[in-house]
């Protein structure tokens, strides 16, 4: 493959992914909290606010993401992808990538013990899928390397949507599956069969099709291959599906993120009027950034949403900030 990492921008722009686009699309206020709720601090003005300890289920999703990265990419020698994966290589970056990310833990004791269970998990992974493995993906599923010999994984993509606006997405490999190109992406779940249901419309496979097509025409992808790996009481259970969309699907997505980006826009100048005009923060919040997530399930969907505390206490929210710390530089 001829892929080299390049961007289609010549100029700046708004850089945005799929989980700033989903906030929105869920929730507005929950998209206001995290990406623009302004933060007085030493005189200095921050966007957006964010728990100060990491939910366990992204931080286990971010453990294994490492690990099964370098278990990946242990297979690959001179340019070529051999099949040969390297288990201990991939368990010891668990350890080091937890270690790093220390801070983000209540306590060492629930860390180590999220790094026991992602160790676990991977070793169990590896039995299934690799060489001598009860179902080994080798030569099914191949990695595929760029231009110098290096794998493609965990490679970062950008393209702009025109208007100003540049999509950014982040593939955890580009494989041959079956001999045909696709990325690969890694999904933990602790119901996989719920998961499974959602990939054939999920924006996140569609917004990568979208930049790796228009990025690299003469080598399109065909589609995403999507690697559902189960946690929790599904630990172990693996599942994986191939999802592709269409021309037409691709279009929708784009007018879809234009319109969602125009919609931010427009909320993000009427907020600033109302705060010029003298409303609170608080009640200009109310205006322009609509609680959607009371209408959609979305507040108390898996484990809440992490401003439950503050829309519990409408009101009351300076009682509450304490518990999030600011988000984005300022
Ligand atoms: S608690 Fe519900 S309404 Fe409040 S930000 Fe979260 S999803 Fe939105």
């Amino acid at each position: 493959v001829k892929f080299v990492p390049k961007s289609s921008m010549g100029s700046g722009g708004t850089r945005f992914g799929n989980s700033y686009l989903n906030l929105w699309a869920n929730c507005p206020r929950k998209w206001f909290n995290s990406h623009y709720r302004p933060v007085e601090l030493d005189g200095e003005v921050y966007r957006g606010i964010a728990p100060r300890w990491t939910s366990e289920n992204l931080l286990r999703g971010s453990l294994f993401h490492e690990g099964l990265a370098e278990w990946y990419r242990s297979g690959v020698r001179d340019g070529e992808d051999t099949g040969e994966r390297d288990v201990d290589r991939a368990l010891a970056v668990i350890q080091k990538h937890a270690h790093d990310r220390s801070a983000e833990w209540p306590d060492e004791g629930a860390r180590d013990v999220e790094v026991s269970n992602t160790q676990i998990l991977l070793r169990r992974y590896h039995d299934h899928f690799a060489l001598g493995g009860a179902q080994p993906e080798f030569p099914q599923v191949r990695v595929a390397c760029d231009g110098s010999g290096q794998p493609l994984i965990e490679r970062e993509w950008e393209f702009s949507l025109g208007e100003g606006h540049v999509y950014t997405c982040r593939t955890d490999a580009i494989i041959y599956y079956r001999g045909v190109l696709v990325s690969l992406e890694h999904k933990t779940s602790a119901v996989p069969w719920m998961r499974l249901k959602t990939i054939p419309m999920d924006s996140q496979f569609a917004g990568e099709q979208f930049v790796l097509r228009n990025l690299f025409p003469e080598d399109p992808i065909s589609g995403t291959l999507v690697n559902v790996v189960g946690t929790k009481k599904a630990a172990g259970k693996f599942d994986r599906e191939l999802t592709k969309r269409t021309d037409h699907q691709l279009l929708r997505w784009r007018d879809n993120c234009v319109s969602i980006l125009n919609q931010i826009q427009v909320a993000k100048m009427g907020f600033e009027v109302e705060l010029q005009r003298g409303v609170s923060i608080e009640r200009a919040a109310d205006m322009w950034f609509p609680d959607h997530g009371t209408r959609t399930d979305h507040c108390t969907a898996y484990s809440g949403c992490e401003f439950l505390d503050l829309c519990q206490w409408a009101g009351r929210e300076d009682s509450k900030l304490g518990m999030y710390t600011k988000r984005e530089a300022a």
